[in-house]
């Protein structure tokens, strides 16, 4: 059978700043999804990562799906009414647009889909992060599908050793999707030398080249480039099949291990290590840490199992207490240096007044020519 399966999030109001959407919020939304999908969806599931919701669907109706999308669309709207009468902080602060048009990208929520023919067993992976952007799955998607340190499938299973094509795009481009399609291994240096920024390269899907098979599909969204200015972090969501043709589940959780330091802690400003935590987890530390969830499915004729959790495990309690320090240790020099973003990334912020201001009080002492003389 053919499924589509959709996850668009949102952060549409949370308490006691950005800790966490309230119970009655994530109710509403599972209530409203059940009931206005009933007609079309096959199943779905409702969860959060931090201030997040995200909304999990599968149907038949293929990718940028217009009845699918608009259902996440009034979803949110339903539930920032609901934020807004609790008083949350935010609320409906990723719905950037008035109406809705066709599907919800560029409007503010985030979206990842992949349409695929089930295979007879179908396990796949939910990531949902916070207080980062799409650019942080980067690293853990090269490792998984690209480097055998990490992957050893891609040595000691053959489909899985034929490699995947990386779609990678271009978020600065504003105009269109503009993407370019690489081959590991072969394109491996070219991969890396994308992936590295960002900010500005982000995996778009990866897809496998034993049989052509979408692997990955990640949100791109960049709120800013559709806002012009700062609104909240992108808080990207990805979607992964696993096992038979693609990486084992083990392979792609893998990475998280290394708490890689990602952009978005503190008013999106700031870097700090990517935290793997379990379902539900809300954000504490310096508006953060940025988290990362990862829930895992099976499938069956489009119904889902109840999820799996698997960085709700001992092996993780050690992993996070490192992660700590590691964003400790870099919280220690406060706004210096790489503690907090580049200017480039802050642009759409207050800061960009103080420097303005400041600009008529500089003055040159010596102007260069006089020093010639
Ligand atoms: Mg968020």
């Amino acid at each position: 059978m053919k499924i589509t399966v959709s996850v668009i999030k949102a952060d549409i109001g949370s308490i006691g700043g950005h800790i966490q959407p309230s119970a009655l919020l994530v109710e509403t939304v599972r209530k409203t999804v059940a009931d206005k999908g009933k007609k079309f969806l096959i199943d779905s599931y409702v969860g959060y990562t931090g201030d997040d919701i995200a909304i999990l669907m599968t149907h038949t109706g293929g990718v940028l799906n217009e009845e699918v999308h608009k259902l996440a669309w009034d979803t949110f709207l339903a539930g920032t009414a609901v934020a807004k009468e609790q008083g949350l902080y935010g609320a409906g602060q990723d719905l950037l647009k008035d109406s809705f048009s066709g599907n919800v990208r560029g409007m503010g929520p985030a979206v990842a889909e992949m349409e695929f023919e089930e295979r007879p067993s179908e396990p796949f992976l939910l990531f949902a992060a916070d207080k980062t952007d799409p650019g942080a799955y980067n690293l853990p998607c090269y490792l998984a599908f690209a480097d055998p340190m990490v992957s050893a499938g891609l040595i000691l299973s053959p489909k899985v050793g034929a490699g995947f094509t990386f779609r990678i795009m271009d978020v600065e481009h504003t105009e269109g999707d503009r993407v370019i399609d690489l081959n590991a291994p072969e394109d491996l240096y070219d991969i890396a030398a994308l992936l590295r920024d960002q900010e500005r390269f982000v995996v778009e899907s990866i897809r496998s080249r034993a049989t052509g098979e979408i692997a990955a599909s990640v949100s791109t969204t960049r709120l800013h480039n559709i806002a012009g200015k700062y609104t909240g972090k992108d808080d990207p969501v990805m979607l992964v099949r696993v096992q038979g043709n693609f990486p084992a589940t083990g392979e792609v959780l893998s990475p998280y291990t290394i708490g890689h330091f990602v952009a978005g802690f503190m008013r999106g400003s700031h870097h700090g290590a990517l935290m793997p935590v379990p379902k539900n987890t809300g954000t504490s530390f310096f508006d953060g840490p940025p988290i990362v969830s990862c829930l895992a499915f099976s499938v069956r004729n489009g119904r889902l199992t109840e999820p799996a959790d698997p960085f709700d495990h001992p092996y993780w309690e050690y992993v996070r207490d490192r992660v700590s320090a590691k964003s400790e240790d870099l919280r220690r020099q406060g706004f210096f240096g790489p503690a907090m973003l580049p200017y480039s990334e802050l642009e759409y912020g207050g800061i960009v007044e103080r420097l303005k201001k400041m600009d008529q009080r500089f003055h040159v002492l010596v102007p260069r020519e006089e020093i010639k003389a």
